[in-house]
């Protein structure tokens, strides 16, 4: 997950994420696949601890099946965590608010 630009709109705190793996699991069979066939944007949001709303601009990929035998043509690419609803809100949330700081005490440190 990479973090692209992270603003505070008021008292919400928006930050917009991307997944950066190269490649995809078909959905359908399985098979891998890196041919993108178009992304899109996803939106979570959630209450971080500090009582401040985060919305998560998430851009996800569709990618096309390479197996000709699969039913699915292109397919989108799934985060294994994205399981159930709460668990996809908190664990994408960690993730991007790692990311997040992890990006910050770079900056300090080339500060
Ligand atoms: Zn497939």
């Amino acid at each position: 997950m990479r973090v692209g630009a992270v603003s505070a709109v008021g008292p919400v705190l928006e930050i917009v994420a991307e997944t950066v793996a190269p490649t995809a699991a078909c959905t359908g069979c399985g098979a891998v696949s890196g041919r993108v066939h178009s992304r899109y944007v996803r939106q979570l949001s959630d209450t971080a601890s500090s009582g401040r709303e985060v919305l998560i601009r998430l851009r996800v990929r569709r990618l096309f099946c390479d197996d000709s035998a699969c039913v699915k043509i292109t397919f989108a690419e799934q985060l294994p965590e994205l399981a159930g609803r709460y668990a996809r809100r908190t664990t994408i949330l960690q993730q991007v608010l790692s990311a997040v700081a992890l990006a910050w005490v770079a900056a300090l440190e080339r500060a």
